[in-house]
Formats: structure tokens, C-alpha cells, sequence
């Protein structure tokens, strides 16, 4: 659109019929003032100004529109009838406009004029519109690729939190991201932990194969931990990630299932060594009963009698490993009861003493050393019992070329201590720290003595649940002291 600015109506009327001839689309205004009014309503695309009019002449009209951020960029033709004076000229390009054309107007050169101008102003809108277009595309990916720069920071910081190994592998195979658990497995993050040399399924065959898998696998893998050089068992998840239902890359996490790969094979040992020594006591029974059978007839008491009590031994061991079976599913549910009142544990002591003199092997002597104690204590006396018989039998059944055990009591720093010292094979440094936990045997005398390695572990949560602290000590070939201690105060030790 073109506005044609002049106060003669005959002018306007002349230069609005050769424009509208040309197929231009053209407005009319007949001051300064109006044009003005008009300009900052609609778009124009290019203004023919006269100079001379009443009120605002040309010149003012274009220092105006230059001053609008709106209207400024539109082009100005002046038009011009007495004004040829250089210094007019010169005033009207100052103003604004791009072109002086004075009167009588060459219609060809006017038009000419106006259709470069208007191209000019449409090719310049146009360069504007895509300009801005640009900026806001510009500004919208800057947005995009904070928000992407942020979500990704928040997926890196719940990456690095995880207790898990976590990575990321693009579509290549290759590692993009490694979190810092990773470093315990490698030494930086484009090398891959070191596999087993037994297994088949390695990280980097699935890593290699990522691609082709179409689902997330799961498998079990063993890598090696850097600083213990120890092969530890991980679950090894990989999931693809889609865009656009295309696979971009894949994120993987490495758990750590060693801990329950041990304790799964601990509790298949666990079973069959459990169905065999529960086995044996009643093989043994089976026999006297047959032998017992053989014998009735005879009237020989005295070997009927000898039958029956090895017999009734066996029954023993087998209600005492039964009871230590009950037990471990006591603790595991949380319901082992601690019956605590005032007891003499001098008593309990010597009752333990006594029953292990009347049940194993008579050449063994057994020694009591030590403090008395002769004042009343808190505590569960069958509970503690059952601590002593089982550190004596174990210092009986670890030191069989050995004559004596030694039960030694003391009290110091508010605290009653009871040990059982044996002479008897020891136990090796590395592994003193695991004979409480539970399944544990160590294995250098698992083969050659019968046992669950459930039986101080038995011991480890009674004393736990007296607040008391239990520990050994001992030496390879020359023996153990294993003990127990009981804390005491106005309460339980008055
Ligand atoms: P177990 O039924 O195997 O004897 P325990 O829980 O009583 O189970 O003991 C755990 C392990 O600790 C035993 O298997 C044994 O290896 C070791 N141990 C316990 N007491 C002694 C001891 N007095 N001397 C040497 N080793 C011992």
C-alpha cells in the first residue's frame, strides 16, 4: 500500500490514477497531520510526501516518522514544486526521505521509482520477518538446550547417587558416561572392567551387541573389583532408550549381588550338611535300637543298659541340633526371647561345666580359673548356659589331641568376662573376624570336624541381646580363647 500525501486534491488525484493503473493499492492523505494519523494505524509500504502544505510541511512529516521505531524504515519520496534548491534537497534527505523529485513529475520515472522503492521495503520487511523469525528460533533452542542441559545435570546427579555401577552406551557401543562407582572397576571411564576369565557373557559382548538387542537384558556377571582384586558377582541390567521409536542409546546399572550370591551358596551348604548331621545322631540311634532288638531276648541288662545310653546320647545331639535350628529361625523373625531376672552366674557356670563333663569324652579336664562371682547379675541363665556349652564344646571338638580347657573369669571396666581357653588347632587371623557369623566354618577344619557354623552365631545374638560383646583370640597350633562379656552396674551387679 502507498500513501500519497498532499494537500492538493488534483495532485493526489493525478498520482493516485497513474499509481491504481499500475495495479499499486493506494491511500490518501491531505495534510501532515493526517498522514501521520494514518501511518501509525496501517502498514505502508512507501510515502510520496508533497513538501509545501499548510500546518506540518513535508520535511516535519518525515523527521516525525523517523523518530517512530514503527515508521521509520518506510521510504520517502519527496515531491517538490518550487524547492530545487540544493539546500531543499539536501533538507529533505536529512529528514528522512531516500528521494527528491520536484515538479512536473515524469510519470515513467515516478514509476520507476515507486516500484523499486516498494520492492526495496517489501524485500526489507520480508529480511525483518525472517530475522526475527531467526532470533525467536535462536532463542527458543537456547531455551531448549538450558531446559536439555538442566535435565540432563538432574539425570547425572540421580546417575552419581545411585549405590549402583551406572553407565551409558551410545548407539555405536560406545561408553558416553560413566558414573563414579564405575571407577572401582576400571581406571577411567573408557576402559571396561575387567571380566572373569571363566565367563562366557562379558560387558563388552553386550556392549558390542548393544544394537541388536532389541529389549533390555539382564545377566549375571563377574568383574573385578581394583582395589581388592577380588571378583565380585553384579547383576547386569542394560535398557534401551527410544526417540522417535528409533534406539538412541542405552543406559546400564552393574549391582553388586556378591554379598547374596554367598549367602545363596552358604544356604545350599548350609541344607546339606544340615540333612547329614541330622542324619547321623539318628543312623546311630536306628542301631542301638537294633542291637537292643538282638539283645532283649538274652536278659543281658548290663548291655541292654550300655545300648540304651548310647542311644539316649544320640537322641541328645539330635534335640540339640534341633533346638540350634529352631533357634536360627527365632532370630531371623525377630522372636528369640531373652528371659532376664537376677541369677547367680557362678551356678551357671558350673552347671555348663557339668554338662559338658557328663556328655563328652571324660580325658578331657576342664579348669575354672579366675574371679568368683558371687554377687547376683541380670541375665537369662539357660541362655548364658547354652553360650558355655557351646564355647566348650567347640574347644573340645578343635583341640582333640589336647587334655585340658580352661574357663576364665574376670571383672573390669564394668563388665563380667567369661572365656574358654583350648590348646587345641586355633584358628587363622584372616578369619577370626567370620566364626560368629552365621554359616560360617572356617575351612581348613570344615572337612576334618562335623558342625553347621551356626552355633556361635547362636551365642553372638544371645550376648548381643544381654548388651554384651563377644570376641576371640588365637594362634594356629596353639589355640583359642574365645569369651564373652556381660555388662554390670547398680542394676545387674549390685
Ligand atoms: P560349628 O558347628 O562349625 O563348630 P560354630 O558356629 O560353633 O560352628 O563355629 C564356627 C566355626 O568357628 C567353626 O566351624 C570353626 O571353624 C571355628 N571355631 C569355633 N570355635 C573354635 C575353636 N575353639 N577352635 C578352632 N576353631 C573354632
Amino acid at each position: 500500500m502507498i500513501l500519497i500525501v498532499d494537500d492538493k486534491k488534483e495532485n493526489i488525484y493525478s498520482l493516485k490514477t497513474l499509481l491504481e493503473s499500475k495495479n499499486f493499492e493506494v491511500d490518501t492523505a491531505l495534510s501532515g497531520e493526517e498522514a501521520l494519523r494514518k501511518v501509525l494505524k496501517r502498514n505502508y509500504a512507501l510515502i510520496i510526501l508533497d513538501v509545501q502544505m499548510p500546518g506540518m510541511d513535508g520535511f516535519e512529516v518525515a523527521e516525525s516518522l523517523a523518530g517512530y521505531s514503527r515508521t521509520k524504515d518506510i521510504p520517502v519520496i519527496f515531491l517538490s514544486a518550487n524547492n530545487t534548491d540544493k539546500q531543499f534537497i539536501t533538507k529533505g534527505y536529512d529528514s528522512g526521505g531516500i528521494d527528491y523529485i520536484t515538479k512536473p513529475v515524469d510519470p515513467e520515472i515516478l514509476l520507476l521509482k515507486v516500484r523499486t522503492f516498494s520492492r526495496l521495503y517489501e524485500q526489507t520487511q520480508s529480511l525483518n520477518e525472517a530475522q526475527l523469525r531467526l532470533q525467536s528460533e535462536i532463542e527458543s533452542r537456547k531455551k531448549a538446550q538450558e531446559e536439555l542441559k538442566i535435565q540432563v545435570e538432574h539425570l547425572r546427579s540421580i546417575m552419581e547417587s545411585l549405590p549402583q555401577i551406572a553407565f551409558s552406551v551410545d548407539d555405536s557401543g560406545k561408553i558416553s558416561y560413566v558414573n563414579h562407582n564405575w571407577l572401582n572397576y576400571a581406571p577411567d571411564g573408557e576402559t571396561l572392567p575387567i571380566a572373569h576369565p571363566d565367563e562366557t557373557d562379558q560387558l563388552a559382548y553386550f556392549l558390542t551387541h548393544c544394537n541388536e538387542l532389541n529389549g533390555p537384558i539382564e545377566r549375571e556377571i563377574r568383574i573385578k573389583e581394583l582395589e581388592s582384586g577380588q571378583y565380585r558377582y553384579h547383576l547386569l541390567r542394560i535398557i534401551p532408550i527410544r526417540e522417535d521409536n528409533k534406539i538412541c542409546n542405552w543406559i546400564g546399572t552393574l549391582t553388586d549381588i556378591n554379598d547374596q550370591k554367598l549367602i545363596e551358596s552358604k544356604k545350599d551348604e548350609f541344607l546339606s550338611i544340615a540333612s547329614h548331621e541330622l542324619k547321623t545322631p539318628l543312623t546311630g540311634i536306628k542301631a542301638y535300637v537294633q542291637l537292643l532288638e538282638r539283645v532283649i531276648g538274652k536278659q543281658d541288662i548290663n548291655i541292654s543298659k550300655t545300648y540304651i545310653e548310647r542311644a539316649k546320647d544320640e537322641v541328645l545331639k539330635l534335640e540339640s541340633l534341633i533346638s540350634d535350628l529352631l533357634d536360627i529361625s527365632k532370630i531371623e523373625n525377630g522372636q528369640m526371647k531373652i528371659n532376664k531376672q537376677e541369677i547367680d552366674l557362678e551356678k551357671t557356670i558350673t552347671n555348663a561345666i557339668e554338662t559338658i563333663r557328663e556328655t563328652c569324652c571324660p580325658n578331657i579336664t576342664i579348669e575354672r580359673q579366675g574371679e568368683v562371682f558371687d554377687k547376683p547379675v541380670v541375665a537369662d541363665a539357660l541362655r548364658i548356659e547354652q553360650v558355655l556349652v557351646n564355647f566348650l564344646t567347640n574347644a573340645i571338638k578343635y583341640a582333640p589331641e589336647s587334655e585340658k580347657v580352661l574357663v576364665k573369669t574376670s571383672v573390669k571396666d564394668k563388665e563380667l568376662c567369661i572365656a574358654v581357653q583350648d590348646f587345641g588347632i586355633g584358628i587363622p587371623i584372616e578369619k577370626q573376624k567370620y566364626i560368629f557369623s552365621k554359616f560360617y566354618r572356617v575351612e581348613e577344619s570344615s572337612l576334618k570336624f562335623q558342625g553347621l557354623g551356626i552355633g556361635l552365631y547362636i551365642c553372638a545374638e544371645i550376648i548381643k541381646q544381654h548388651q554384651g560383646n563377644y570376641g576371640v583370640e588365637s594362634k594356629v597350633g596353639e589355640g583359642s580363647t574365645i569369651y564373652f562379656t556381660l555388662p554390670y552396674n547398680q542394676q545387674n551387679y549390685a
